[in-house]
């Protein structure tokens, strides 16, 4: 494929041998000339070739991006024209959905289901910016005399976005929708497993009439791709979704350059039972909440607290529906489970749930590497619950990134306040009870960015999301996103008849 300009953005197909980086409004190779393969999780077979990113290619995407920024004409737009650009993202990428899911299944092997929710949730995000972005403004202040004062906001400048692999295209429009909706301009570097469909989406913002040099997607490893723009003087922020401990490095490598930073990082949910629940809707939410994207969620509910006085009962169903969960082609509507996204992913998953037997915890089922009619080179693991566990178990206090959810009891609404919080982590949480009163006194106590009542779903374009403790700090999703991609300017004016 080539590298020019004439190859413009225009007749796109999502599916193809080769993927580029997106340079400058450009389809490009990479400085090197070198590609790497992504495979299907599902089957290991290759899906396709992409530009291999590197240090050189970081750079000309900062310097397109700072360009833009400083020079070009994304920032100084109507607010409308970006809005209308914005929704313009949404309406392609509604007409190419079909195209998307397959992408993003072939990319990471997950569920039918997971995959149609998550792209059609990545479209609204570009809708609700769109939006939301209207009445972003600034204030009018109470000042003395004849002071006037207002603020302004004003985009932060060149982001650096920094993407994880279990969300490929929604995390990437969790990123990329609420940073250009606020006049930026962005670097997107997404994980190496999964780099295609964020790069398909760079090239619908540019059908949509993004201006060149606003959208770059760069691949490459993190440590030197993601490294380099942390690192980067002209790059102005960083917004990063992964692991805590890379979370943990990045803001010290902000830190030199004092770079604007928000981390979404890891989760260990508590998702507590009491014994007034409906029983049959908590078990439908443990599954979805632990075993939805094959367990591969930030806030996934891996520990489930059950109260003791219908442990039986709740265990029973919860059990039974576990084993009834559907592994097999992620391309079928009644498939429940998908592929783990590698082979080293599924050995860390594996690992940990041998440490929980070392240590004395009883797998109730699954436990062990599946086998698929079919899939039989993919990546598969049981579902599996784990019992007779405490906290000081790997198992209970370390996040997993599987299908593995640990299950303990608790006696009353204190002990259980207790041990929810007994985490490093403070992402995710969930309520089930009859009593909307103990409900809301529960939650006000947890320490979690999010906390679920009797629903087993975590957000919605407009939600904040994201985490206390070392889940990170920042909140996306929502209205408040934007004021992380906007600083506020303070304009201060006297208008008396006299010099002061
Ligand atoms: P990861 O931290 O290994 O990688 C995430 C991204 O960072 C990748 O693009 C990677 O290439 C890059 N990276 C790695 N090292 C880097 C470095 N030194 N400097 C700069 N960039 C670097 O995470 P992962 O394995 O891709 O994703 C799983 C993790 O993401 C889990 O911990 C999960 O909880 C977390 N996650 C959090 C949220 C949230 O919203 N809180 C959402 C999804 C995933």
């Amino acid at each position: 494929m080539a590298t020019v300009r004439e190859q413009k953005m225009e007749k796109l197909e999502t599916k193809r041998d080769t993927y580029h980086l997106i340079i400058n409004g450009e389809r490009v190779e990479s400085s090197s000339g070198e590609t790497f393969t992504t495979y299907n999780p599902a089957t290991g077979e290759p899906v396709a070739k992409v530009a291999k990113g590197t240090r050189e290619d970081a750079e000309r995407a900062v310097l397109a991006a700072r360009q833009a920024f400083d020079y070009g004409k994304w920032r100084h737009f109507p607010v409308n024209k970006r809005a209308r650009i914005l929704n313009k993202i949404a309406s392609i990428m509604r007409a190419r959905f079909n195209e998307l899911v397959e992408l993003e299944i072939l990319d990471t092997g997950k569920a039918l289901s997971a995959a149609q929710g998550q792209v059609m949730q990545a479209i609204e995000d570009f809708e609700f910016y769109a939006s939301a972005i209207v009445s972003h403004r600034g204030t009018v202040n109470n000042m003395p005399g004849a002071f006037h004062n207002f603020t302004e906001k004003e985009p932060v400048g060149v982001c650096a976005q920094i993407i994880p692999w279990n969300y490929p295209l929604m995390m990437a429009a969790w990123k990329i929708a609420p940073a250009i909706a606020a006049g930026c301009s962005v670097v997107v570097k997404p994980a190496s497993l999964t780099p295609l469909t964020c790069i398909v989406l760079a090239e619908i913002c540019h059908e949509a009439g993004v201006p060149e040099g606003v959208v770059n997607v760069v691949t490459g490893s993190g440590s030197e791709v993601g490294n380099y723009l942390v690192e980067h003087p002209l790059v102005d922020k960083v917004a990063f979704t992964g692991s805590t401990p890379v979370g943990k490095d990045i803001m010290e490598k902000a830190s030199k350059t004092l770079k604007r930073v928000t981390l979404e990082l890891g989760g260990k949910s508590p998702n507590i039972v009491f014994e007034d629940a409906d029983i049959d809707a908590a078990v439908d939410g443990a599954l979805f909440g632990m075993f939805y994207n094959t367990g591969q969620s930030c806030e996934a509910r891996s520990r489930l607290y059950v109260h003791e006085s219908i442990y039986d009962t709740f265990m029973e169903k919860f059990v039974e529906k576990t084993k009834k969960l559907t592994l097999g082609n992620p391309f079928d509507q009644g498939t429940h489970v998908g592929a783990i996204i590698s082979r080293e992913q599924l050995e860390v998953i594996d690992g940990y749930v041998r440490s929980a037997v070392e240590e004395g915890a009883t797998i109730v089922t699954g436990g062990k590497e599946a086998k698929v009619e079919g899939f039989e080179n993919g990546y598969w693991y049981e579902p599996t619950i784990i019992t007779n566990v405490h906290h000081q178990m790997k198992v209970v206090k370390e996040e997993i990134f599987g299908p593995v959810v640990v299950v303990m009891t608790f006696s009353d609404e204190k002990e259980v306040i207790k041990l929810a919080n007994d985490s490093e982590y403070g992402l995710g949480s969930a309520i089930w009870t009859k009593d909307h009163a103990r409900a809301l006194r529960v939650a006000k106590q947890i320490q979690a960015g999010i906390v679920m009542i009797n629903s087993p779903f975590s957000a919605f374009p407009g939600t904040p999301f994201g985490g206390y403790k070392q889940s990170g700090f920042g909140r996306e999703l929502c209205v408040e996103t934007l004021d992380l991609y906007t600083e506020t300017k303070s304009i201060l004016s006297y208008y008396g008849s006299r010099p002061l």
